[in-house]
């Protein structure tokens, strides 16, 4: 008799395919996952060693590469003193310096943090932050969201229902969620010359419903996931002077956008804009392990804990060591990297290397900002083919429904950003070959 010990002895690769789940995926998938074996730099290495050059960052994370000696140092004598205690009752100094940086970095007045595991738990805590508020307040009606088309905020229930209703990746679960309002998605373009009529949706809805909004919340500037949109600060700035008039607390998701990505620390600084509610992740630990936080105000979480009302969330590995001391380490790396100038360099080789694909039959539209690059064709790409190719010309993309991105490492060289560009250009004209 083969036991699962004997499958996996004899062929892992196929014991995987056939146990192990990936996300957003058949099981089997429906593209057999490719096998890393180490990752160095920007370079991810096959298990058949070949090479892939990394245009993902593990999903907005790896923004320093992979395998980074300051990083690996950071997470090696964090292990030496302990890798994790429980966090209720207890504390550690890796929890307060991260915690003294995020204060330092977001916004004056958000200084109170909340330590999750994952993005999407971070704004699960967030919208808990938001209604328990609410509750303390005595306004018992303020149950609802509101939010914008396009949007996407995270894979647990509640971050499901304030995602994109269509095209939000969940809309299966649609009968089950908690209803909330949506906003026609922001539609000027963060380049374009501002229009008014972009935040008309957006006021009729909190003009109507106010009464029962208890926030608004937010991927600012640029929405990933639910489709790489980037749209105009002005939209930020008008949604803040909204939520004051109608008194509702804003909630930005600055989970993708966060450290560096779109070329500002974090994209509400396009706007200069301060939200009441502020929720990181991924890039938080450099891509090294999981690891979120939300940042409220001492005006929010006072009226939380009036009268020593406890905020009713707890995760198991709270504010874990390892994770912690990894994300400062990394922050502190960042900071002291030329990023600034290393985002807007990739900007703008971006820019400049996926214009030739703009207008090519089936291309919908080409753009870019930081180190995010984007061609949006006007079908959906057909990844069974198209997946293995990416690899075959040695870079590591994943494309999803109707877009070709890349958000590479920071630390990217020339070459290996200019072998992208070159690679997306390849398979978008291809594909515009296919359509005409
Ligand atoms: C990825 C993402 C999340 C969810 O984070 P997880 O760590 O995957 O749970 C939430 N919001 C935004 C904007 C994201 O990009």
């Amino acid at each position: 008799m083969t036991t699962p010990l004997d499958s996996f002895q004899h062929d892992w690769k196929a014991f995987e395919q056939a146990h192990v789940w990936h996300p957003y995926a058949a099981m089997p998938a429906a593209v057999p996952p490719v096998a890393i074996r180490s990752a160095q730099g920007a370079r991810l290495k096959l298990e058949d060693g070949r090479e892939l050059i990394d245009g993902m960052s593990s999903w907005w994370a790896a923004i320093h590469g992979y395998n980074h000696p300051v990083l690996n140092t950071a997470i090696r004598s964090q292990l030496e003193q302990m890798s994790h205690v429980m966090f209720g009752g207890l504390t550690h100094r890796p929890a307060a310096e991260l915690a003294a940086l995020l204060v330092e970095l977001t916004p004056t007045a958000l200084d109170q943090v909340f330590f999750a595991d994952s993005g999407s738990v971070a704004v699960e805590v967030a919208i808990k932050m938001a209604l328990q508020y609410w509750q303390a307040k005595g306004s018992t009606e303020r149950v609802r969201l509101l939010t914008v088309r396009g949007g996407y905020h995270g894979d647990t229930f509640g971050a499901m229902a304030v995602c994109d209703p269509v095209t939000g990746m969940h809309h299966l679960f649609a009968h089950a969620l908690p209803k909330h309002y949506f906003a026609p998605a922001p539609g000027c373009p963060f380049s374009a010359a501002w229009d008014e009529g972009c935040i008309t949706g957006f006021r009729a809805l909190l003009q109507a419903h106010h009464h029962q909004i208890a926030a608004v919340i937010l991927e600012p500037i640029v929405q990933g996931a639910g489709g790489m949109r980037f749209y105009h600060p002005e939209y930020l700035r008008q949604v803040r002077a909204l939520c004051d008039e109608y008194g509702v607390l804003l909630i930005f998701d600055e989970i993708a956008t966060g450290f560096g990505r779109t070329g500002e620390l974090f994209a509400a600084d396009h706007a200069t804009v301060s939200p009441d509610i502020t929720c990181v992740g991924k890039a938080l630990t450099g891509g090294y392990m999981s690891l979120a936080a939300t940042l409220t105000t001492r005006k929010i979480s006072a009226r939380i804990s009036q009268d020593g009302t406890p905020f009713m969330h707890g995760p198991t590995f709270m504010a874990n060591p390892l994770a912690c001391a990894v994300a400062t380490a990394s922050i502190k790396l960042l900071l002291a990297s030329p990023w600034r100038s290393r985002v807007a360099a990739i900007e703008s080789r971006f820019r400049r290397g996926l214009e030739g694909c703009r207008g090519l039959p089936g291309v919908h539209d080409v753009r870019s900002l930081g180190a995010i690059g984007v061609i949006e064709f006007s079908d959906p790409l057909e990844m069974r083919w198209i997946q293995p190719l990416l690899v075959e010309k040695g870079v590591w993309l994943r494309p999803f429904g109707r877009l070709l991105y890349a958000m590479p490492p920071f630390i990217i060289s020339d070459e290996e950003l200019e072998r992208i560009i070159t690679v997306m250009s390849e398979v978008t004209h291809l594909v515009s070959h296919n359509h005409a």
